[in-house]
């Protein structure tokens, strides 16, 4: 694919990623529809985004808080159903603008985050639900928490913030097999009860709902290659 694409098949590639993860759920003897596709919009402009929201998708990711700031509330006004998901790195400056905005943030994977979330959620009233990213692969340039420390930050936010959370996320490295790193995901999750797992992307989503997931984050085999950063 090349970035000169044309998006204009955008609702058939939509209509055809979900179609391999209804034939995922089924072939793992999951209820089809458990799985959320949460579509990838980063770096493509509205216009692109406007043909998958009029076939009828509503769940959207985004990894800016700032560039889904720009782009996102005039697409709302057209489609009020919408739910907005926050897949990148958050600081802790932008908590109450990513609390205002997104309805799913991913990507909870420090103390001062979930201090910032937490307050901007009691300050304006708004819940939106969460996960913790973990760096299933351990490695340093990544964010997200080790494994060995997830259950330990679940209960520090959960006693110093009241905060709870809807499951885990993973990005596996991108050199390695994905399953391993899918299966210590759903095992850290089901230790801690939490039901949510955000895993798998375009290249392993079929795969990621094999193994438990229950949201998969699909941006270039819905809206094509992106421009490298
Ligand atoms: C960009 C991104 C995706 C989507 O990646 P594709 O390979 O284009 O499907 C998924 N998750 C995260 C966290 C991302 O930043």
């Amino acid at each position: 694919m090349s970035t000169t694409e044309p998006t204009d098949d955008v609702p058939s590639r939509l209509a055809a990623t979900l179609k391999a993860i209804r034939r995922a759920e089924r072939s793992a003897g999951r209820a089809e529809g458990e799985v959320t596709l949460v579509a990838v919009s980063k770096t493509f402009p509205a216009d692109d985004i406007e043909p998958a929201l009029a076939a009828g998708h509503r769940a959207f990711g985004e990894n800016r808080v700032q560039e889904a700031k720009a782009k996102w509330p005039g697409l709302r006004e057209r489609y009020p159903d919408v739910e907005l998901h926050l897949i990148g790195p958050l600081q802790s400056n932008k908590a109450d603008e990513a609390v205002a905005l997104f309805d799913v943030i991913h990507t909870v994977d420090r103390p001062k985050i979930a201090q910032a979330l937490a307050s901007a959620m009691r300050a304006q009233g708004r819940r939106p639900r969460l996960f913790v990213q973990v760096n299933t692969g351990e490695e340093p340039q990544k964010a997200g928490v080790p494994p060995r420390e997830v259950d330990a930050f679940l209960a520090s936010c959960r006693d110093e913030h009241g905060l709870t959370f809807e499951g885990l996320m993973c990005i596996p490295p991108v050199d390695e097999a994905p399953a391993p790193h899918f299966a210590l995901l759903d095992k850290l999750a089901r230790r801690n009860g939490l039901k949510g797992l955000s895993m798998g992307m375009s290249s392993d989503f079929a795969e990621a709902v094999a193994l438990g997931a229950t949201h998969v984050r699909v941006g270039s085999a819905i809206f094509g290659a992106r421009p490298k950063p």
